[in-house]
């Protein structure tokens, strides 16, 4: 089926009920969403000439006119390319290349950054909110287009390890079932629930906004587009029965914030992407009451691995309650997942390997990279190259990553990026970055250098190098000079042995 049937639906059934809202602020109906996604998606077609199964790309900050975009994609049969807003240019036309996306949906702000990347196959490049856009909302409405449930519906770029990022292929199967384990194993939804868009809709965000459209409830789009500690108590207090997705270094900054605001209408926050201290777990527990959620999933399983319940964070009572905060739960009802050993065997509980997962949320691919396909879902199980280990109660807690993978405030950075950039500066002849634990952060970005001829750089003009090469987020919060990297006896790097010595320094 087409997961746009769900749009189409509430137009009917929840007409007259709110659907987006900036700020505290209603700007449109259910009604009203679903006849502008259904004209959308004809001017996609008939104006824009798209064809089945073309992609079209989402370079969008969060803004109101995310949920009919997505929506407008699937009920035309096209495949929806969403992008984080904070890439730098060449990350922007990396995926616009990869993806060989045909149109491209701006917000004012990225229009300078994506305009001139348009070239053959992108044909258009569309600012919301513009002139073009209205004029295509007053084309008249296609019908719905029929999909099988393996059709690519959202394309996901994830950052790769070899610093080039691949496309997850996400099936209409694979977010209809990770909406149902949002029901099933995340939060019981109650009616006329309210999904603040706290955090990015190219993301987490947006992918849980589908069970929010399924069940009817209003798309809060914060009025900053981000994320603003105070904008969100005050939309808390705004909206009834809040409920949002927050990567753990929000929640932190939420429980931080000095005013003793209000929550009562707050339904729940659940966070993931990256890890959370149980000391900061308690914390939000004691500021918000019950109301955290923990899921853990990644672009290629999205939102559907495991869960940690509203329930199971209040259960104090039971003999284990800590170590279950300090976990990410037990698996979500869509998929199987084992710990396994390095040749795939089932490991028992207590013993550490890597985690594997198959199901119905579970990509079709990466797009148009069979030899990563291959490799990373050989034997049909997706390999996340996530470690942990399961308790005998079945709960899973994450242990290490295999990939180098760095997660600064919920967002996830490969090393591998950041030493490519910095390698291409003329002063540095090697370079090896790793992750710092950063209460604030989670992680932050470190880059050990060695200096060509002896000459060290000025750190300041290395940040600008940075700055003018990859997203601002990417670039290292500290350089250290060194003599040599430790490395092996192949001559590489052992990063293991850096983290140990950036630990001690
Ligand atoms: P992404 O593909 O961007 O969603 O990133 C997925 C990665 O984030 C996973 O493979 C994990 O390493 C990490 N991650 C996701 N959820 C959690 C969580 N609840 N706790 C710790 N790490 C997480």
């Amino acid at each position: 089926m087409n997961i746009a049937t769900h749009m189409m639906r509430a137009g009917g059934a929840f007409a007259e009920r709110p659907a987006v809202a900036v700020g505290g602020r209603t700007i449109q109906t259910y009604g009203a969403t679903a006849d502008r996604t259904a004209r959308l998606a004809g001017a996609m077609r008939s104006k824009l000439g798209l064809r089945p199964g073309d992609r079209v790309a989402l370079a969008l900050k969060n803004c109101p006119e995310y949920v009919e975009l997505l929506y407008a994609c699937w009920h035309a049969g096209l495949v929806a390319v969403p992008i984080n807003a904070k890439l730098h240019q060449t990350e922007f036309a990396f995926i616009l290349k990869n993806s060989a996306a045909r149109a491209c949906f701006a917000t004012t702000d990225l229009i300078d950054t994506i305009a001139p990347l348009a070239s053959d196959p992108l044909h258009t490049v569309i600012e919301v909110g513009s002139r073009d856009y209205d004029r295509l909302l007053r084309t008249e409405p296609m019908p719905l287009v029929a999909q099988a449930p393996t059709d690519p519906a959202w394309l996901f770029y994830t950052s790769g390890t070899t610093g080039q990022p691949k496309g997850a292929v996400l099936s209409h199967r694979n977010l209809l079932a990770m909406s149902w384990c949002y029901f099933a194993d995340v939060d019981q939804q109650s009616p006329w629930n309210t999904i603040l868009h706290a955090a990015p809709m190219s993301h987490g965000s947006g992918l849980y906004g589908l069970a929010h459209v399924m069940q009817g409830s209003c798309h809060v789009i914060p009025e900053s587009g981000g994320f603003d500690p105070t904008e969100i108590f005050d939309l808390i207090e705004s909206w009834n029965d809040a409920a949002f997705f927050a990567a753990p270094t929000m929640v932190k900054r939420l429980i931080e914030h000095p005013q003793d605001r209000d929550t009562s209408n707050l339904k729940t926050i659940i966070y993931g992407g990256g890890p959370m201290y149980v000391e900061d777990c308690l914390a939000g527990l004691d500021r918000f009451g019950p109301k955290l959620a923990q899921l853990y999933g990644q672009g290629e399983s999205p939102m559907t691995i495991t869960a940690l319940s509203a329930a199971m964070h209040a259960d104090k009572t039971h003999p284990r309650w800590l170590d279950r905060l300090a976990s990410v739960g037990i698996p979500q009802s869509a998929v199987e997942v084992r710990v396994t050993d390095a040749d795939d065997n089932t490991l028992p509980p207590g013993e550490v390997g890597e985690i594997l997962v198959r199901g119905d949320t579970v990509m079709n691919g990466y797009w148009q990279n069979e030899a990563a396909t291959a490799e990373t879902l050989r034997g049909g199980w997706l390999h996340t190259g996530d470690f942990g280990v399961f308790d005998e109660d079945g709960f899973l807690t994450l242990k290490d990553r295999s990939k180098d993978l760095i997660i600064s405030g919920g967002t996830n950075i490969y090393p591998r990026e950041v030493e490519e950039v910095l390698v291409q500066h003329p002063d540095i002849a090697e370079v090896a970055v790793i992750g710092r634990p950063d209460r604030e952060w989670g992680e932050s970005v470190v880059a050990y250098l060695v200096a060509r001829d002896g000459t060290e750089p000025d750190t300041s003009a290395l940040d600008t190098y940075c700055i003018e090469h990859m997203a601002r987020f990417k670039r290292p919060k500290d350089y250290r000079f060194v003599e040599a990297l430790p490395k092996n006896n192949y001559g590489k790097v052992v990063k293991k042995d850096l983290r140990t010595l950036d630990s001690e320094s």
